[in-house]
């Protein structure tokens, strides 16, 4: 018997752990920024599975990679070495231009698990006590659903009745630097935490200068710059690695999500002042480092640190910019639009506030993929590849569907 997608959206709602909340839309294939449900309705994807298939769907070359390796060896364990992560790490310590050494995971959840432990096993190499071994976030931040990693996650909403949560770690405001100058004055800070460009709560970027600033705080109390790069690194931003455009050199990089162009990879990227701190036995994770995924980010990498894909990024960048701001002069939605590259984020006007997820469901019955970063933005992460064709076909699907919400919105 063939299921029909009602039977599919039915086994879901059964057997899942009921956490999400998925469209009702069964996806099968892909072909780059463009994806087909089992009934065949195509959909534009600005979405690119939050931000994960930096270079579209069905890749030719990762393909490729993926295939040649699945006919040569899945997995080894860190137990052996085989040669596609070995290869994956140099290749990321010379492109990050400040990393030393790299711990290869599976998520970015574990990538930033890994940085929050370095940190703490630098700081106790050093002598410090635990209660001087803070790690500071901030609100509006994003880090992953590991116990360490969400509370890290300076989200209430991600923290309740998971409490008794993990110690030693304190939020201030994003972008403020007079508010983390006073939460690192006591001198008990051994590391900060902090997305270029918050991704989940809200595409928000890093102002101007931030970082530099950050990063001199750092500095001067003694504590590890660690960048989650898992949602605007891998070219994302414009370059390869979002912070290059903040000129700061870190401690730590924390990579996921497009690394592996769809298949599941993360890394931890340390440099020298902190590329020691764990030793023999310290840390570990069965599938880290797995031939399979090594072998796809090898591609991925070499393929999103392109010229071509940076130039890609800066003419669709500037293209969605203006399509947005050009339907949003007859719907008047949206009271702002923010982000860096192809990261951006359509800010609901006040009249429309909590409703980002009516627009993602006006989109997708309008034959597109777009997210929300809260419930107050409308998310677009396209895939880096994203043609002129594509954009333009995604842009008019965009107007259909937001013209759709006002006319509901208003019709109320
Ligand atoms: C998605 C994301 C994570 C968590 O990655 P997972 O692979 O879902 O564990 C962490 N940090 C940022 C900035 C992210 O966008």
């Amino acid at each position: 018997m063939h299921a029909t997608t009602a039977d599919l959206v039915a086994l879901g709602r059964r057997r899942y752990l009921p956490v999400y909340r998925p469209r009702e839309v069964v996806l099968d294939r892909g072909e780059g920024s463009r994806v087909w449900d089992r009934d065949g309705r195509d959909y534009i994807d600005f979405a690119a599975g939050i931000a994960v298939c930096g270079l579209g769907h069905n890749d030719p070359d990762l393909v490729a990679a993926l295939t040649a390796q699945a006919g040569r060896l899945w997995h080894t364990s860190n137990v052996f070495y085989s040669e596609p992560p070995l290869r994956l790490a140099e290749e990321l310590v010379q492109a990050s231009r400040f990393a030393e050494r790299v711990f290869l995971c599976n998520s970015g959840a574990e990538a930033n698990e890994a940085a929050i432990k370095l940190a703490r096993k630098w700081a106790s190499a050093q002598g410090r006590a635990p209660d001087r071994r803070v790690i500071v976030s901030f609100r509006g931040s994003f880090h992953g659903r590991t116990l360490a990693a969400v509370t890290a996650t300076a989200q209430p909403k991600y923290h309740e009745g998971y409490e008794p949560l993990p110690q030693g770690f304190r939020y201030v405001d994003f972008n403020d630097v007079a508010a983390l100058e006073s939460a690192m004055a006591g001198g008990d800070v051994c590391a900060v935490l902090l997305e270029p460009v918050q991704g989940e709560g809200g595409v928000m970027p890093a102002a101007a200068g931030y970082l530099q600033a950050v990063h001199a705080l750092c500095d001067r109390h003694g504590a590890l710059l660690m960048l989650d790069e898992i949602q605007c690194g891998m070219g994302r931003t414009g370059t390869l690695f979002a912070h290059w455009q903040d000129q700061v050199v870190p401690d730590i990089v924390t990579l996921a999500k497009a690394l592996g162009g769809g298949f599941p990879i993360g890394a931890m990227l340390a440099g020298p002042k902190a590329a020691e701190a764990m030793q023999f036995g310290a840390h570990g994770t069965t599938f880290g480092g797995n031939p399979l995924a090594a072998a796809v980010a090898r591609v991925a990498l070499r393929k999103l640190g392109s010229a071509e894909v940076a130039r890609n990024v800066e003419r669709q960048a500037s293209a969605l910019r203006a399509g947005i701001e050009a339907i949003d002069r007859d719907t008047r939605l949206f009271s702002g639009l923010r982000g860096r590259g192809l990261m951006l984020g359509a800010v609901l006007a006040p009249g429309f506030q909590g409703r980002a997820g009516e627009v993602l469901d006006q989109a997708a019955q309008h034959g597109l993929l777009v997210l929300q970063a809260g419930a107050d933005v409308v998310r677009f992460v396209p895939p880096l590849t994203l043609t002129d064709g594509e954009l333009s076909e995604g842009l008019a699907r965009l107007g259909d569907a937001l013209r759709a919400f006002l006319a509901g919105a208003t019709g109320r």
